[in-house]
């Protein structure tokens, strides 16, 4: 007789934005591990999930969530927002998207401007080839892909500018680095509204994260949100220790959100991150959620 699956991981990335593996391969992996369910959380975009949708079919025992992390603006900073069991064909969603991705559009070219002003002339098409797009290849973001920091950060890592992605986040692109350039963000309200139009639960992404000092603060951000239409809270991340882990599970208990959490694996980008780590059980989300997303 074959165990009974019962870890799930409802966050992870695909080349359709800064992951590393193709749709498909993050299926057959999720697969290899055993896993009960994954879901596929993009940011800022559906691409990949059909592929991924139609790969998860082949293998029986895996059941497929498909989802987005979108980037939104909060009074505690920038967040991401998780929605998870999304119609990826929602005309409202796919209107956010395509905000989204315009703002990217507007922004990529500045920093890769910022990056030659300080004498480091990386090349659009060094960017594309990091993205897995083909050289010379559509439009930015053609395809509904999104091209992200993480990209230019790995075509200059691969281009020889700095050494690692960490370098490459601290002197450049990340938010003290030198190239960088601030992104138009929607505020949480939009973002959520858009995710429960498609019929997808909300999720306060990787609380950790956060720029909150007390619990107090944390508690006031989380009762804003649910008023804002948030349902959950990802609890279990690979980023919590177990002191956040426990945290955010009594404020999601004591606000009465779920608690749903994943790995944000990404493969080579972020190689310490692993599929199906943390470890969260399916008894970990409540039944009402389970039925929800169809993942047994
Ligand atoms: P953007 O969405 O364009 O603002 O880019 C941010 C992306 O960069 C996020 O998706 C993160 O996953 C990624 N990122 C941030 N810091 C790092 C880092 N030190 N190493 C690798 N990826 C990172
Ligand atoms: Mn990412
Ligand atoms: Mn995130
Ligand atoms: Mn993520």
């Amino acid at each position: 007789m074959t165990a009974e699956r019962r870890l799930v991981d409802l966050h992870t990335h695909s080349t359709a934005s800064d992951g590393s593996l193709a749709p498909a391969e993050l299926v057959r992996l999720a697969d290899s591990r055993k896993l009960a369910a994954v879901a596929l959380t993009n940011h800022d975009t559906t691409a990949g999930i059909a592929e991924a949708r139609e790969a998860a079919e082949a293998f029986g025992r895996l059941r497929f969530v498909p989802g987005i992390e979108v980037s939104a603006m909060s009074s505690a900073g920038a967040m991401h927002i998780l929605g998870l069991g999304i119609d990826a064909e929602c005309g409202e969603l796919a209107g956010l998207t395509r905000r989204l991705i315009e703002a990217r559009n507007e922004r990529n070219p500045r920093i890769m401007q910022r990056l030659r002003e300080l004498g480091v002339p990386l090349e659009w098409s060094d960017v594309l080839e990091a993205a897995h797009h083909r050289a010379g290849g559509s439009a930015i973001g053609g395809g509904g892909k999104v091209i992200s920091r993480a990209h230019i950060a790995a075509a200059l890592v691969r281009r020889g500018f700095v050494r690692s992605m960490q370098e490459a986040f601290t002197r450049y692109v990340g938010s003290e680095g030198a190239a960088y350039v601030e992104k138009e963000r929607l505020g949480p309200g939009e973002v959520i509204a858009a995710i429960r139009a498609a019929g997808g639960l909300a999720a306060v992404a990787h609380p950790g994260h956060l720029d909150l000092g007390n619990d107090a603060q944390k508690e006031r951000l989380l009762r804003d949100l649910k008023r804002q239409g948030i349902e959950a809270v990802e609890v279990y991340h690979s980023d919590h220790d177990d002191r956040q882990t426990r945290t955010w599970l009594e404020l999601a208990r004591r606000l009465d959100l779920e608690a749903v959490g994943g790995s944000d694996f990404h493969g080579g980008p972020k190689p310490e991150v692993l599929l199906g780590r943390p470890p969260v059980p399916l008894g970990a989300l409540s039944d009402a959620l389970r039925e929800r997303l169809a993942i047994g």
